[in-house]
């Protein structure tokens, strides 16, 4: 018999959600829950249940359970913060990974900086803090973004003119049988929020990565962080539930800009609203669904282009089904 936590009515044994036959399957440490709530991991607060959701132990469990779990759909997610889950929910299984990959690092420290180990799980800005207390700079972007390491791995995460490939100097994957490897950068294309495999592969995610930084000083990149996060204070409508810019900004010019021009600041549907704070940001203004959000997306991308010709692009997420099943 596996062992589980039963944070639901609903929690079943690991081995009977993945396969029906306990035997099959090596003994699993993490915590299995059924029909649970997206809302509360995504920071729109909105979505349907995923049918299952997993917190692995650790790497050791992570790669027990795709082992076992060969034939299952599974969304790997950190924390949520560029993910609109859809009101239907999701079928197969969530596997979240927040604060469990969480092994943070200094592997190797000389005179010209050093290199940092960081588990997907490990929030940003814990790397952002954990790289200045160590005098090493170049990291400090990451405080202000809300996410983990795997998801501003898979996001190319960046602000203020920094990205996070700029920093990687190899990542640690595990794929959908379990295995654990290194690639290096070359392996990927890297462009604007996006990153792609160049090859075809194994469906696979990233646990963890490895950051190559400069020598720096501690006080500076503090008083750096500080700065990033005051202006993100000011012109960021951090106090309403969001998930940052929603659409990329098109060559040359900003997203933001557009929709302003389009006199959209303020505009609403149902408890979806694009803040009058900050033109790309859509806010939950308490009562919002994911239909409301996606309607909003889509009532965005059909006016900016109807008035200026641009089609934006979605910067975040979106999965689940439209429709909730019973
Ligand atoms: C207030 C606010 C401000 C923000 N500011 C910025 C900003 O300045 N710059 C910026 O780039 N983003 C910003 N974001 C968006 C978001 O924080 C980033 O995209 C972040 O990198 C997402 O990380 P996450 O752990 O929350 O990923 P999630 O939202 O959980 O997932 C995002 C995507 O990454 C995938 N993913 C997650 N973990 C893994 C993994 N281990 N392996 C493979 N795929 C994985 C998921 O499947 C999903 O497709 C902001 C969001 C908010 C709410």
């Amino acid at each position: 018999m596996t062992s589980l936590s039963q944070n639901t009515g609903l929690a079943m044994s690991v081995t009977e959600v993945l396969t029906g036959d306990a035997s099959s399957m090596p003994v699993l440490r993490g915590e299995m829950r059924t029909h649970e709530p997206m809302s509360k991991h995504t920071s729109w607060r909105v979505g349907g249940h995923a049918d299952n959701y997993y917190v692995p132990a650790d790497l050791d469990d992570l790669s027990n359970l795709l082992q076992g779990s060969i034939h299952e759909s599974i969304y790997v997610i950190g924390l949520g913060s560029n993910l609109l889950v859809r009101d239907g929910g999701l079928r197969g299984m969530v596997v979240a990974l927040h604060a469990r990959l969480n092994d943070l690092r200094l592997i190797e420290q000389n005179q010209s900086g050093g290199l940092i180990y960081a588990g997907a799980g490990v929030a940003c800005a814990k790397v952002a803090r954990f790289a200045a207390k160590h005098n090493l700079a170049g990291a400090e972007f990451l405080a202000g973004i809300p996410g983990t390491v795997g998801g501003a791995l898979a996001m190319n995460a960046g602000c203020f003119g920094s990205e996070t490939w700029k920093i990687v100097e190899r990542v640690q994957i595990i794929n959908h049988s379990g295995h654990v490897f290194i690639r290096q950068p070359g392996e990927y294309t890297i462009g604007y929020r996006s990153v792609t495999l160049q090859r075809t592969v194994e469906t696979e995610w990233f646990a963890g990565g490895y950051l190559r930084l400069p020598h720096g000083d501690r006080t500076e990149s503090w008083q750096r962080i500080k700065q990033l996060l005051v202006q993100r204070v000011d012109s960021q409508p951090l106090n309403q539930p969001n998930a940052g810019s929603v659409f990329r900004n098109p060559p040359g010019d900003y997203a933001a800009r557009l929709i302003e021009a389009c006199s959209l600041k303020g505009c609403r549907i149902g408890g979806a609203m694009i803040s009058p704070k900050h033109a790309n940001f859509i806010v939950n203004t308490g009562n919002a669904n994911a239909a409301d959000i996606e309607a909003l997306i889509k009532m965005v991308q059909d006016r900016v282009k109807k008035e200026t010709g641009v089609e934006l692009i979605q910067e975040v997420r979106v999965i689940g089904d439209a429709r909730r099943h019973s």
